[in-house]
């Protein structure tokens, strides 16, 4: 197989997130956004990487997927990287709910978008928006392999004791209600890139992957096999997020609504929208609490608080799950750059092998990069997370394996 390219999308109900990618170097060729689809405001912003070009923007309503998609090809087409180029091996997407079907990334074809459809039940939000995307694009381009990389797929190997609820067995099968976990392309991407930092093969070292970006969640991962996650049905369980709650006891969603009168939509809005941190102290960017704390603010104080405290809970707790943990990485946009949250994660757990070096915590670097001191008995790391990365590496090493079987 000679084409090398491979452009991943991340197609949500009204925005589009593309980055073109060259598998020879793992080298971004463009990257861009397309938002606001559907209404007035629309934009797309592309941006071509490596030539020294400027960014480019338009700002025009654009209706829907297909007028959306068909702008980001003439864009690529405008830097000689169009989709009808022989160098485009394959298109990657993201897909968010694979259910229990799907362990590994999927060649797309009319079965497996019936299987996606299937699904929504269980992620109603983003499943049609994936959908739609695929569809899309491989109306512009039949002749091409679309891959399908879910974020589920990385969790399907937790054995079923921490991926069943503890509720009525019939129940929970006729609604698939388990935990199926999310953010695992994430998760996936950064244990190995851990395992590697180390200098050790995968399947030697047991890790806790911290994803802490604007959604949040935890892993155990052994030996390269996630055993454990927090995020569970849907993404809400787990973590202080951004704005989710993560985990509650659940009778207080019947006491909202029984008490509090509110029905299961507004409950549901609350939960994901209007909990976590900005519920907390009414900021969702850990750059502004930290800002608010220093000035001596006790909402911003106790929000941090919270935060950490169902951080460390979930450290002590897969720590238990894997009994040797080697390493802890941090990633995504707190993990990587807030080092007052990695300072407080592992404070006092030095019984447990932690601790950080206060100088290479605050040390800042876009690279993969151990902060704990010499002595430490397990790493902790800060690992960058690049989920465009792994869904193109995903989907070449899909296409370069169907092509070499077929003799291409
Ligand atoms: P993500 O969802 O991975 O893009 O992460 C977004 C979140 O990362 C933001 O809401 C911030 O809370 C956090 N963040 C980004 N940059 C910084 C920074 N320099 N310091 C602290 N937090 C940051």
């Amino acid at each position: 197989m000679t084409a090398t390219r491979i452009l991943v999308l991340n197609s949500g109900s009204s925005s589009v997130k593309y980055q073109l990618l060259d598998m020879r170097d793992n080298s971004r060729l463009a990257m861009g956004l397309v938002e606001r689809i559907g209404e007035e405001t629309s934009r797309l912003k592309h941006t071509p990487l490596g030539t020294g070009a400027e960014p480019r923007e338009q700002n025009r309503p654009i209706a829907d997927h297909d007028e959306a998609l068909k702008a980001v090809a003439a864009e690529l087409s405008h830097d000689g990287l169009g989709l009808d180029s022989p160098e485009l091996a394959a298109i990657g997407h993201r897909v968010v709910h694979g259910g229990q079907t799907f362990t590994q990334p999927t060649v797309i074809d009319d079965a497996v978008l019936a299987e996606v459809e299937r699904l929504i039940p269980v992620a109603p939000l983003h499943n049609p928006a994936n959908l739609t995307g695929i569809r899309t694009a491989m109306a512009l381009r039949p002749d091409l392999p679309q891959v399908a990389v879910f974020d589920t797929a990385f969790h399907t190997t937790m054995p079923e004791s921490a991926a069943r609820y503890a509720i009525d067995v019939k129940t929970a099968d006729e609604h698939r209600i388990r935990r199926y976990g999310f953010h695992g392309t994430s998760h996936a991407y950064v244990s190995r890139k851990t395992a590697e930092l180390l200098g050790r093969a995968p399947e030697d070292v047991n890790v806790i992957v911290l994803h802490l970006g604007n959604g949040a969640s935890a892993s155990a991962v052994r030996g390269g096999v996630c055993v454990d996650t927090s995020m569970g049905l849907t993404p809400l369980e787990g973590l202080v997020m951004g704005t989710r709650s993560g985990d509650v006891d659940p009778a207080v969603i019947f006491h909202l609504m029984r008490v509090g009168k509110m029905s299961a939509d507004e409950i549901d809005v609350l939960l994901n929208k209007k909990s976590g941190l900005t519920g907390l102290c009414g900021d969702n960017d850990m750059r502004e609490i930290r800002r608010r704390i220093d000035e001596g603010d006790q909402e911003a104080r106790l929000a941090f608080d919270i935060y950490i405290h169902r951080l460390k809970k979930y450290i002590g707790s897969y720590y238990a799950v894997l009994g040797r943990v080697d390493a802890i990485a941090f990633t995504a946009g707190v993990g990587e750059n807030a080092a007052p949250v990695r300072e407080a994660a592992v404070a006092g757990l030095e019984e447990l092998g932690l601790a950080v070096d206060g100088e290479l915590n605050a040390a800042r670097s876009d690279e993969p990069r151990v902060i704990s001191p010499e002595y430490a008995r397990v790493a902790v790391a800060v690992v960058p997370t690049d989920e465009e990365l792994e869904i193109a590496r995903q989907t070449y090493a899909l296409v370069a394996k169907q092509a070499a079987e077929r003799n291409d």
